[in-house]
């Protein structure tokens, strides 16, 4: 079933690696944008009020950096003007930096019933070195306050000097702290962030030593009883998420706020990355979209098949037909037997071999506009 993903794009200062669309001066802008936001749900809704949603998503930013009484606002409007399934999950990305037990109490009131809380490592020389405004501390603080509740926590790999050790390190303090889920992403430095002048330098692990940790770490959090069912997200039983599952398996879902993205009746776009344009344009009436893209044949197959090898599932050969009435491995026969060792068969489903998982790209790249 189809997702809303809302984007809060306020931080309280800009972390060195970031590159996400965050706006670390304009908190002021919020009540501005939140009216916005209010508004582009309105329109939205009147084009999709009929589709039944089954997942909400506030993401960033830091949603978590605002009065929590503008995400209150935003579910309502959400009930308002979309139809909601039975049991929705709604989650909520949380700095650990931000959060007090008024804000959980209001969220919990407004509908949340999923936290993703940003630990990324749980040793404090390298929260700072990142420029993250928490602490280890106030990780835990923030998750004594999420105790019986479903939360997830992101974990960071390949930081500056970061060890095994470190590594062990967080995710003991993850689990321990309660996670039901854990992601866990390897810094990328982008081209124009101030991490990336460490990576020029050689001061960031290689490809091989990031490689290694994350392997490490998966051994770590199978004991620990999470299960890989993507390759950087891992879970307690049940607790898969099921918005990102839906990008996944190639779901449609509507992107609110500026910058974000959806996959719709066959089309993907995406608003505006300006924040001064996105409300201009929303204040004048209009959708601030600036890409609007028909995904159709060949596309469209390449696109279902490398967002679900990137699952543990892997593809079903079935749901291939259902989407496109032929067969995968027909459709692409050339790649499929070029890379076939790197598979295995369960039942209907082709997925890659443990080992393959995380270095999937290089082999999915033979799959594009086949
Ligand atoms: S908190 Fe997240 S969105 Fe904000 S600056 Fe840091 S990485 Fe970027």
């Amino acid at each position: 079933m189809p997702g809303i993903y809302l984007h809060i794009p306020f931080c309280r200062q800009k972390c060195r690696y970031c590159d996400f669309t965050s706006f670390p001066n304009r908190l002021n802008f919020a009540e501005a944008y939140m009216a916005c936001l209010f508004k582009e749900l309105e329109l939205r809704g009147k084009e999709l009020g009929d589709v039944c949603f089954d997942t909400v998503y506030f993401g960033g930013g830091t949603p978590s950096v605002i009065d929590p009484d503008y995400i209150y606002g935003a579910m309502k409007q959400i009930k308002k003007c979309f139809r909601l399934s039975k049991d929705p999950e709604i989650t909520i990305e949380m700095n650990p930096g931000t959060v007090n037990e008024k804000k959980i109490a209001i969220y919990k009131r407004a509908g949340i019933n999923r936290f993703s809380v940003g630990l990324q490592t749980a040793i404090d020389s390298q929260l700072e070195e990142l420029g993250r405004i928490h602490n280890v501390r106030d990780y835990l603080y923030c998750t004594s306050l999420l105790k019986g509740e479903n939360f997830s926590a992101d974990v960071m790999l390949g930081l500056k000097g970061q060890t095994k050790e470190d590594l062990r390190k967080t995710i003991a303090i993850a689990a321990g702290s309660g996670a039901s889920h854990i992601s866990m992403y390897a810094l990328t430095p982008e081209d124009g962030t101030p991490i990336y002048t460490d990576y020029l330098n050689g001061e960031l692990p290689d490809g091989d030593e990031v490689r290694e940790l994350y392997d490490y770490a998966c051994q770590l959090l199978r004991k620990e009883g999470y299960e890989r069912y993507e390759v950087s997200n891992f879970a307690r039983e049940g607790f898969r998420s099921r918005h990102n599952l839906n990008y996944w398996r190639r779901g449609e879902y509507i992107g609110v706020g500026v910058s974000a993205s959806s996959f719709f009746f066959g089309r993907r776009f995406t608003n505006t990355f300006d924040l001064d344009e996105y409300m201009k344009c929303i204040l004048s009436g209009f959708l601030p979209v600036v890409e609007n893209e028909k995904v159709e044949g060949k596309d469209a197959k390449s696109e279902f098949v490398m967002l679900a090898l990137r699952t543990s599932d892997g593809i079903s050969a079935a749901r291939y037909r259902e989407a496109f009435g032929s067969d995968w491995k027909s459709d692409f026969a050339v790649p499929y037997a070029k890379n076939r060792a790197y598979f295995e068969e369960d039942g209907d489903r082709t997925k890659f071999l443990d080992e393959y998982l995380y270095v999937q790209n290089r082999i999915l790249m033979d799959f594009i506009g086949e």
